[in-house]
């Protein structure tokens, strides 16, 4: 049986929730216009009056905010109130190099561990289950979000934050935890551990997994899910719109239901700012409904990824977002072409190989070049030279294949590429460093 955090309003009709939606939207754009003169700026540049707001229908009538706006803010220019009424500070991990400090009021912090809470009810989380919450702890949202979600829910909480991989398995053993929240690359080297230590799926009592913050792909999914023999949900947020817990992954698992009490999602074309119809793939933007210390109205994430409202089994009515594919700043554009590097890590998953690659991209005599670095399992180590040769030509073929450009794969030796207890680094993109 599914279960609900806040059924009434999980699962409220598309009327409720659009009356929900156009109440608060009018609200938060009379908070941001009165107490954020930087938007209102933009507002008035535009030539838009909070009285022009009065439905979701005339949302598109309001400017863009970008992370260029919050980097020119930093670090007061968007406070929606007075900085004796927030009680926290979170900041980005930094992935794109560009730092973002968001605000929290105890309101705000309350709405966000509810966002959070609906995830773990969601992954079957109860007052029953240990969650062991792997998440680093700090700036970073991942741990203070999940751990505030997981009292709320009533679960026993294991604050571990992220590393020192042996201990969480110990603790995961003697404390019986049965729900892990940690970013998917973490999740896959707990999962290589376990093994490593001589023990099986069958020596934890996990059940599922909450692993967001990063983009992983169906096949590591599918991974994980065997090494440590659990079910692993996907839960996506981002530090500007609070933190985890924006939208996560129910039973069905085909997409991540955006908590639309709180947010309002657009798709957009990234080129020309034009909203998408519904079904389309572009870059998804946000607007708060109920942030005090933080609201961000138009919020671009630069995530591209598709929105759906069908009907989901799970009963949520909640619009879902299908896995981000990874930022627009991730795409790297190689020989023209653009590449993803989800896609890569695709072919290695169908083709045997472990989530332990690197991707390198240069430039030599003007022309792109793509190495990619993949580790070979201790399995597959034992395989003759000339095996092993074998191997790198046919999976650069089935990589050229997914990509319409080859690379050159280098297999290496188990253990040499360095694992994550975070947000993986799987791209170095030399040619940034001569332009
Ligand atoms: P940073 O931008 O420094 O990484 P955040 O920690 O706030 O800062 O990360 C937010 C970003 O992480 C999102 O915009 C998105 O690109 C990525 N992200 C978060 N959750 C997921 C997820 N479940 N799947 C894919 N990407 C995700
Ligand atoms: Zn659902």
């Amino acid at each position: 049986m599914e279960n609900y955090y806040q059924p009434e309003i999980e699962c409220a009709s598309r009327e409720q929730i659009l009356a929900i939606q156009n109440e608060k939207l009018v609200a938060q754009v009379k908070h941001v216009y009165k107490n954020v003169k930087y938007y209102r700026d933009l507002m008035d540049k535009k030539g838009v009056k909070p009285e022009d707001i009065k439905s979701v229908d005339d949302l598109y009538k309001l400017p863009f905010l970008t992370k260029a706006d919050l980097r020119d803010a930093y670090p007061y220019g968007l406070l929606g109130c007075d900085l004796k009424k927030c009680v926290r500070i979170q900041s980005t991990s930094g992935t794109t190099g560009r730092r973002v400090v968001a605000f929290y009021t105890q309101k705000d912090i309350d709405i966000w561990e509810e966002c959070c809470a609906r995830a773990i009810v969601a992954a079957g989380g109860s007052n029953e289950d240990v969650c062991q919450v792997a998440y680093g702890y700090g700036l970073f949202t991942g741990g203070p979000g999940l751990n505030g979600g997981s009292h709320k829910v009533g679960c026993l909480t294991l604050p571990m934050s992220s590393g020192n991989t042996e201990r969480q398995i110990q603790f995961m053993r003697d404390l019986h935890s049965t729900i892990l929240c940690c970013t998917p690359s973490y999740a896959a080297y707990i999962g290589e551990t376990l093994k490593d230590m001589g023990y099986t799926p069958d020596d934890i009592d996990l059940k599922a997994g909450i692993f967001g913050a990063e983009p992983w792909t169906e096949e590591m999914r599918r991974d994980i899910e065997k090494s440590l023999g659990i079910k692993a949900y996907d839960i996506y947020g981002l530090t500007e719109t609070s933190g985890p817990g924006v939208s996560f992954e129910c039973s069905a698992q085909t997409g991540m239901h955006i908590n639309e009490d709180h947010f309002i999602a657009e798709i957009i074309d990234p080129d020309t700012g034009e909203v998408l119809p519904e079904g389309s793939k572009g870059e998804l933007v946000f607007t708060s409904l109920d942030k005090e210390a933080f609201p961000l109205l138009r919020y671009r994430t630069r995530d591209i990824c598709v929105l759906s409202r069908e009907k989901c089994p799970c009963g949520r009515t909640h619009v879902k977002m299908s896995k981000p594919m990874g930022r627009s700043d991730d795409m790297l554009i190689i020989r023209g072409v653009n590449v993803f590097p989800s896609q890569i890590e695709t072919v290695l998953l169908k083709e045997g190989y472990s989530v332990n690659y690197m991707i390198e991209v240069d430039r030599a005599h003007n022309t792109d070049t793509l190495d990619v670095y993949v580790e070979l399992t201790p399995e597959q180590f034992s395989d003759t030279v000339k095996a092993v040769a074998q191997k790198e030509k046919e999976l650069a073929a089935a990589i050229t294949q997914m990509l319409g450009i080859r690379p050159v794969v280098h297999l290496v030796a188990p253990k040499t590429i360095t694992r994550s207890e975070g947000k993986a680094v799987r791209v170095i993109d030399k040619r940034k460093l001569h332009d």
